[in-house]
């Protein structure tokens, strides 16, 4: 069976769980052959093994952490150049995308972004990508070469599937273009203890309607009752009262969670190209008439300082 590059996303070898779905969707088309980069890469070989990864391509080096994307994908080309496989898979995150795009270029390949779904084909995998604001699905197939393809998190169940997962020392030769761009300092964003955007199974947004920042408490307290990350559209957060990167939509995160709950928000195109391929829909808006109602699985037609209160007293009385 051919095998399939996996770019591990980890955080000092804790992997993130959309590489966990990468590799239900790698088994799929092939056999799963993880390239794990930096700090920890080893130690996350017990996981990946435990979901399918055949074998653990690891390298370790100060430019994965010195410098911007170009070490990783220089690495990455050097698992493509020692393993020869079908596709090769890289999470949807922003630099998920740069390093496959790069990758792409150098091995003339074509390339599928934001896939939401994966499966075999005669002619190699077809991926499935949300269009026009996901009103439409489409299936595509890369003609020319390795297909190089970024998918979204919450595309693919997470499934344990057992394999050998032996570790491999990666033998990387860094370019010139590796150290062309240094990283001066990092920032850790201040932790609020919710999941990431993202990668949330369930995601609890609020919109104009919430009229303040202040008024964000409801929309947070519905969140941690369920376990969510807070979103906002763009409205709210140019009015100031949410931060950009809680952002929803066509110039903010795109998310496809198990629950999307939208609260005061009316359902603008841009809102719902970030939003719609949400499994299950639920809005809060005063007005019956908010185009949001029209791609809901469950509408409640209230207002959201009566609703959303109620709500959260009933899940944490459960
Ligand atoms: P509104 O459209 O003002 O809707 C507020 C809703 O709240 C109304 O439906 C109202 O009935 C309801 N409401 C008010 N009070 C209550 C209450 N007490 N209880 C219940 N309901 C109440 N938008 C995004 O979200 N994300 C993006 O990434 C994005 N990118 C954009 C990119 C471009 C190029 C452009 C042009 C626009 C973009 N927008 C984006 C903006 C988008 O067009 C809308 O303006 C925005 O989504 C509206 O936000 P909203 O739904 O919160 O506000």
């Amino acid at each position: 069976m051919a095998e399939v590059l996996v770019y591990v996303d980890h955080v000092d070898g804790a992997v993130r769980k959309p590489t966990l779905e990468l590799l239900t969707l790698a088994r799929r088309v092939g056999e799963p052959v993880a390239v794990a980069l930096g700090a920890g890469a080893e130690a996350t070989a017990a996981v990946l093994a435990e979901h399918g990864a055949v074998k653990v391509l690891t390298a370790d080096a100060p430019e994965f952490a010195e410098y911007l994307v170009v070490p990783k994908v220089d690495a990455l080309q050097a698992a493509y150049d020692a393993v020869s496989p079908a596709a090769v898979l890289v999470p949807s995150s922003a630099e998920g995308k740069e390093i496959a795009a790069r990758l792409a270029v150098r091995i003339g390949s074509g390339i599928i972004t934001d896939a939401v779904d994966l499966e075999a084909g005669d002619e190699g995998p077809v991926a499935t990508q949300a269009a026009f604001a996901a009103s439409f699905t489409t299936k595509s197939r890369v003609s020319k070469g390795t297909p190089v393809i970024t998918v979204k998190p919450n595309s693919a169940p997470v499934e344990a599937a057992p394999a050998a997962g032996a570790v491999e020392a990666l033998v990387v030769t860094f370019g010139a273009l590796a150290t062309g761009t240094k990283v001066v300092s990092r920032t850790p964003r201040e932790s609020t203890g919710r999941p990431e955007l993202t990668e949330a199974a369930i995601v609890v947004s609020g919109g104009r309607g919430v009229n303040g920042a202040e008024n964000f408490a409801i929309i947070e307290e519905l969140a941690d009752s369920l376990g969510a990350a807070v979103g906002a559209s763009r409205a709210a957060v140019d009015a100031g009262w949410y931060p950009h990167s809680n952002q929803v939509g066509q110039t903010g995160k795109s998310v496809s969670p198990q629950l999307y709950i939208a609260s005061g928000i009316s359902g603008a195109i841009q809102h719902r190209a970030g939003m719609q391929t949400s499994k299950t829909i639920v809005a809060i808006n005063k007005d019956a008439e908010a185009p949001i109602f029209d791609l809901v699985d469950y509408g409640v037609v209230g207002d959201l300082f009566e609703v959303v209160p109620q709500l959260t007293g009933e899940i944490k009385a459960r």
